[in-house]
């Protein structure tokens, strides 16, 4: 065994940030949080041993704010620094920059966090392991008429996507050559604006297919392993809002298959730490690679309720080098796991619905987890994500996760602002949810 850090900075903030810090304190590591002046009371600066104020609310003064994040792990002493998902958790230079400042960056290197951070390259070094990406612009694009030809010959429809671009944001469906120009010129700016980098390509569009993410755990040995399926399909604008494992569609040969895909990925490019292999499944079962998040994902928690390991605490042991604890033959998978994720927001528009919460009552019982920093009286800052909690339930069977589901958002309520546990209420309700008959398109239904 590896000595174990002493103290971890965590670089983020609500839900994940109080998660790491529980994880620390299981592992019996002192923690140290950082603020931004709107977060002065968010329940991660108390529960860590320590707390540094790094900078004014908008992130890019605070959570993204390298300098001063730097300088906290300094003054305090933390060895190392846990990103958490968002903010700076795929940001290569700043893994970089702790590397050479020698604090440990809990996630992979630099390097790997780079390669699979631009889709196109990740593409390329997929595609060069066989493993099936839908067909796309691989050979580049020259101008537009270039881009026309290849979409035709890819065959509309067809998606044009951001090589750095995340959170669903970036991509365009083009349904005829008609629309292209305009749409290709728009994404370009589109992309330069939100990303620093215009290149884009142009992906074959895949009807109704259904978002299947393997997570995978690798030390730096070479050892890998896979810890099954999240299926993500339930999504609002290409985002996730509920999430389940296992999928109600994989069996144990398409699981398999999956799992390998994402380990032999992992291998190839000398990964580290854990991480999650991103597929479209179309309707007759095939997958192709999507893109590879190279951190922890916000919703690890279905994975660690049907598997029994702590994905976080295992990160902060491959962090400082151990191995990984056990084999692929011993990793089970039992029962069944649905997260939902509580934002505020209407339910019906999506529109973020910031304030102060003036009523909670949170779910609880056999099988129901919460992860979450809010409390009563807590108000929710405009400047960060909407999401407020995390509620995650176990079964024996999917058919009682669905249940216990329904129980716990009918137990939950909070009040002050809006959220949208009526919309998860309403898919609880589907008939074809329930079945497991969805798709990405599942929740325009109720648009
Ligand atoms: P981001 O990095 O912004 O999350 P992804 O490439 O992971 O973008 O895609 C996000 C979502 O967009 C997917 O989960 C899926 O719903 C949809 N999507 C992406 N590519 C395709 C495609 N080629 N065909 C159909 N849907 C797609």
């Amino acid at each position: 065994m590896k000595p174990m850090f002493h103290k971890i900075l965590i670089a983020n903030r609500g839900e994940i940030a109080v998660r790491i810090i529980r994880a620390c304190k299981e592992l019996g590591i002192r923690t140290v949080a950082v603020y931004s002046e709107a977060d002065k009371d968010n329940l991660h600066t108390k529960l860590a041993d320590e707390a540094i104020c790094i900078g004014p609310a908008k992130s890019k003064d605070s959570y993204l704010n390298v300098s001063s994040i730097i300088s906290a792990a300094e003054v305090t002493d933390a060895e190392a620094i846990h990103p958490g998902y968002g903010f700076l958790a795929e940001n290569a230079e700043f893994a970089e920059i702790c590397e050479n400042c020698g604090i440990k960056f809990i996630g992979p290197s630099s390097n790997s966090i780079r390669l699979m951070g631009n889709k196109i390259q990740a593409k390329k070094e997929v595609e060069r392991l066989r493993v099936s990406v839908l067909p796309w612009s691989s050979a580049g694009i020259k101008d537009e008429k270039d881009a026309v030809d290849i979409a035709r010959r890819i065959g509309f429809p067809v998606i044009i996507k951001a090589a750095v671009g995340g959170g669903g944001r970036g991509m365009k469906l083009v349904h005829t050559p008609a629309s292209f120009g305009n749409l290709f010129h728009t994404a370009k700016n589109e992309a330069q604006a939100a990303f620093g980098n215009g290149d884009i390509f142009i992906e074959k569009y895949c009807e109704a297919p259904r978002h299947i993410e393997i997570q995978i755990m690798a030390d730096k040995y070479g050892n890998v392993v896979y810890l099954g399926e999240r299926d993500c399909s339930i999504q609002r604008r290409h985002q996730k809002i509920l999430e389940e494992a296992p999928s109600p569609v994989l069996d144990e040969r398409l699981r398999r298959g999956m799992g390998e895909a994402a380990v032999k990925i992992a291998r190839a490019i000398a990964y580290t730490n854990v991480g999650t292999v991103e597929f479209l499944l179309d309707k007759n079962l095939r997958y192709y690679f999507m893109e590879m998040n190279t951190r922890i994902q916000v919703e690890h928690p279905v994975t660690e309720m049907i598997t029994g390991i702590d994905i976080i605490k295992e990160q902060i042991r491959l962090a400082t080098g151990e191995r990984i604890r056990f084999k692929q033959k011993h990793i089970r998978l039992k029962g069944h796991s649905i997260e939902c994720r509580i934002n505020a927001e209407d339910p019906d528009t999506f529109v973020p619905s910031p304030g102060k919460i003036t009523s909670l009552q949170m779910p609880g019982g056999p099988g129901v987890r919460i992860d979450s920093a809010i409390s009563c009286n807590y108000t929710v800052p405009p400047h960060y994500d909407s999401l407020l909690a995390k509620l995650i339930v176990h079964g024996d069977t999917r058919a009682e996760a669905l249940k216990r589901m329904a129980m716990a958002l009918d137990e939950m309520e909070i009040e002050g602002v809006k959220t949208n546990i009526p919309l998860h209420k309403k898919i609880m309700n589907d008939s074809d949810f329930i079945a497991g008959r969805v798709d990405i398109n599942f929740l325009n239904r109720f648009a």
